[in-house]
């Protein structure tokens, strides 16, 4: 019936020895005839290929075998569609995962090759923005660990997100080269392509009485081709596949007009396609709004729905078990679109029913909200979208049409009510909603932690969720323990496994049987030890690449993240600029020595963002070169945040700074990454740091700042900040200095608008929290002063947060939305 039953009779490949001889031999092998180098004159990148070569053999056998029994149990796939999957390196998970580093590392050493050296060398794959690409990319290990059979679906750029540099303090954003040398995981599959349409017209033909079809005729066409990378499971449990689309015109060049003279004209069809995969838009958590935006969503969208029904077909007869065979979990609004797409496939290509196509998209599908922002959530311009997708238009139109109908009949709903359900926003220019054909077209819709998911159901989508009551719930973000600690913290790892035993490394909540060690002196010796060492690396790299020199006795105090006004590395800035203040006015006192960092990309087109930036980098230059500080202080914005700079910094941190305005962070996971390696958290009542204070006692986390209720209630009923601020004997200094110019001799009034900001409507809060917060940090330099205090504390950080592992999540999700056992 299929090609898996046909080819029955080949056998399954044999296990691999992995000893460090096997290994040497192999690495030679792939050297000379896949590479073509001789060994002799081999360049450090070429062992990382032939590395990276030996270690994808191993994972590809796991691979046909993981998918074999998929096909063969008829298990249920699940299919994660993201725009985003912001990977990093992959060696490093690989072989750990595999289990073969210890034995890799010996074999290159045979050769005197430092596995730590070419490891550098690994392109950090940046196919997303933030936390909710890092999100996919930590799904991805996990759903292979629980032994899920899934696939990650995005678009495989060329480049990922932007390189970021820094000229005299602003931040300049360059191209990533990412697939300059090739990429030695990926397979490319040109039997795996589809045909993509965009605009054009919808033709009706009627078949009988009852029957009409809708065939759309696009006026452009592109293909998409799949590129596979195989994930591996923790100790190679499975290796599930991400699958990102490239694209192609139909025809690379057009001969006639190239024969004719037009030898530019010849390869604009060329150019255009290829355009669609050629960058991912650098704005994290505020939609692009660009017509080269919905082109890709649709384009990876149709690519891969397309994909799932043929793979379903290969298998089954037709789509009435698509639901029980298939789940579509949308990593946010992005690939909303595949709700009309694959109702448009069911119907206008395989000849369902409206209502039958309806019933398994709503079957099939599940939304995980990211934001509540409402400005956030994506709408497009009807025309626009009329335009480039008519025969989705149709579709929207008549999904809509249902949904009203289904209000109509809830009695409780009001015109209020069923206008915002409604799938068009008719307030202004028309637009689509994607947030709500997302909704509707799911039959789970879930928040990523417990606080964000209750403020789903008050505010963007009440009324939506008046309407289908049983749709919202929660999963609570997670990481992966293999990368956010096996792999980036390998002494800690280490220690912990001495400790305790292994039985952490497969269940992460075995961590809590480090809770007894909390108050071991010696214990707590050899964990600050550990953290010290972490903290002598990260000021190598400074001192590395900024030249500046730190103090590892200091307290490392990080914030790193995406740079955003609700996130307030502002805050922390002030603060800083308050702290400095201090010091020099009151010398005799015993300050707590600190090195403030901070690591992060702004969006180029954010204004304030970008502002931010330069302002941390003007506030360190004046005091990491005042001498009245006397090195207790210092300011150090490291460029270039990214994961392999994450997996330096996190291990580092003493002190995680999770500072957002609270109601604004629906989860965050960094930090999550910075409490399991030992650092105490700073935070407000947001996000996640919410069930974090659950899990590791509020004792051993310091909460500080309003809460999102009294945000809420504070901006409905208006605040005055002004009144705050002159309030604040510390804060207004700060500020007066700063937008003075103090920081900024060369241009006095830069800042001046991001203080007037905070005067005049402060929506991120920034200043009603100050001085809780400046409160807090004080607290925090006292428990930094007793050792066996601040050990106790990281400690039972590092020893509560097993149930943030990513595994537990992807259960979660398996067993309540997936049901993919
Ligand atoms: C974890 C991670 C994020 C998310 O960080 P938050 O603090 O949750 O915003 C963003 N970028 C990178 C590179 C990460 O590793």
């Amino acid at each position: 019936m299929s090609r898996q039953v046909e080819n029955e009779n080949v056998p399954a490949a044999e296990p691999r020895e992995s000893s460090p001889k096997i290994l040497a031999q192999e690495i030679i092998e792939r050297l000379t005839y896949r590479i073509g180098k001789d060994p002799k004159v081999a360049k450090p990148h070429d062992w990382l290929t032939a590395a990276i070569l030996v270690a994808r053999d191993r994972i590809t056998d796991n691979w046909m075998d993981s998918t074999r029994k998929t096909y063969e149990s008829g298990r249920k796939r699940v299919y994660y569609l993201s725009l985003e999957f912001l990977i990093g390196r992959l060696m490093r998970d690989a072989i750990t995962n595999l289990g073969i580093d210890e034995a890799l590392r010996e074999a290159l050493g045979t050769f005197g090759v430092d596995i730590d050296v070419i490891a550098q060398l690994e392109p950090d794959a940046a196919l997303g923005n933030g936390g909710l690409g890092r999100l996919a990319a930590c799904f991805m290990e996990s759903m292979a660990t629980v032994d899920i059979p899934a696939y990650g679906y995005g678009i495989r750029y060329v480049h990922g997100l932007f390189r970021q540099q820094m000229s005299d303090g602003w931040q300049v954003e360059l191209p990533e080269t990412w697939l300059a040398h090739g990429n030695p995981w990926e397979f490319e599959r040109r039997e795996s392509s589809y045909e993509i349409g965009f605009g054009g017209s919808v033709e009706t033909v009627n078949i009988d009485e009852e029957v009409t079809r809708y065939l759309w005729k696009p006026a452009e066409r592109v293909i998409a081709t799949a590129c596979d990378t195989p994930v591996v499971g923790w100790r190679a449990k499975r290796t599930n596949t991400l699958r990102l689309w490239t694209a192609h015109p139909i025809d690379p060049i057009l001969l006639d007009a190239f024969n004719a003279g037009d030898h530019i004209g010849a390869l604009r069809e060329s150019n255009k396609a290829e355009s669609l995969a050629r960058v991912l838009y650098p704005a994290d958590a505020t939609p692009a709004g660009q017509e080269l935006r919905l082109r890709q969503e649709y384009f990876f969208s149709s690519a891969s729905l397309q994909d799932i029904l043929r793979r379903h077909l290969q298998q089954y007869p037709d789509f009435t078990s698509l639901p029980d065979k298939v789940s579509i979990q949308l990593n946010d609004t992005h690939p909303a679109v595949s709700v009309a797409e694959l109702v448009r496939l069911l119907t206008d290509v395989h000849g369902l029913s409206f209502d039958q196509a309806w019933d398994i998209a709503r079957h099939t599908f599940s939304y995980t909200n990211h934001t509540l922002l409402p400005e956030a959530l994506e709408t497009w311009p009807v025309p626009l979208f009329e335009r480039l997708l008519p025969r989705h238009m149709q579709i929207v139109y008549a999904i809509n049409a249902k949904i009203m109908i289904e209000a109509r009949k809830e009695k409780r709903l009001g015109d209020e009510a069923i206008r915002t359900i409604s799938l068009i926003d008719e307030s202004g220019d028309r637009r689509v909603r994607m947030g709500n054909l997302a909704f509707v077209g799911s039959h789970s819709i879930n928040g990523v932690s417990a606080l964000h998911t209750e403020l789903m159901k008050d505010t963007v989508f009440a009324d939506l969720h008046r309407l289908y009551p049983q749709r919202i719930n929660n999963k609570t973000n997670g990481i992966t323990p293999r990368r956010w600690l096996m792999q980036c913290n390998p002494a800690l790892f280490s220690l912990i496994r001495e400790a305790i035993g292994d039985a952490f490394m497969d269940d992460a909540e075995e961590l809590k049987a480090l809770d007894a060690f909390a108050d071991d002196r010696e214990f707590q010796a050899r964990f600050a030890a550990i953290k010290r060492d972490n903290k002598v690396k990260l000021a190598q790299l400074v001192q590395n690449r900024m030249g500046v020199r730190l103090n590892p006795s200091a307290m490392f105090d990080i914030q790193i993240k995406r740079i955003h006004e609700y996130k307030r590395q502002l805050l922390n800035i002030i603060e800083a600029v308050s702290l400095y203040d201090q010091i020099r006015s009151h010398p005799e006192l015993d300050w707590v020595p600190r090195v403030k960092l901070f690591a992060g990309k702004a969006a180029p087109s954010y204004h304030n963002a970008k502002l931010i930036i330069k302002l941390a980098n003007d506030v360190a230059r004046v005091i990491n070169n005042d001498p009245a500080v006397r090195g207790l202080l210092k300011v150090v914005f490291v460029p270039n945040y990214n994961v392999s700079l994450a997996e330096i910094m996190v291990p580092a941190a003493d002190l995680s700074e999770q500072i957002s305005t609270a109601g604004m962070e629906a989860s965050g996971t960094g930090n999550m990454k910075f409490a399991l390696n030992g650092a105490l958290t700073i935070g407000t009542l947001d996000g996640a740091n919410v069930e974090m204070r659950d899990q590791v006692g509020e004792e051993n986390i310091k909460i500080f700042g309003m809460t999102a209720e009294e945000v809420s209630k504070a901006r409905a009923e208006g605040h005055n900040p002004r009144a705050i601020i002159e309030g604040s004997r510390e804060l207004s200094q700060a500020l007066q200095a700063i937008a003075s110019g103090v920081f900024s001799h060369d241009d006095r009034g830069r800042f001046s608008g991001l203080v007037d900001g905070l005067y005049s409507h402060d929506w991120f809060m920034v200043a009603a929290d100050f001085d809780a917060y400046a409160k807090a940090q004080r607290e925090v330099d006292a428990l930094w002063t007793d050792e066996a205090v601040w050990y106790g504390k990281t400690i039972r950080n590092t020893a509560r947060m097993g149930w943030f592992s990513s595994d537990r999540t992807i259960r979660q999700y398996s067993k309540e939305i997936w049901r993919a056992g």
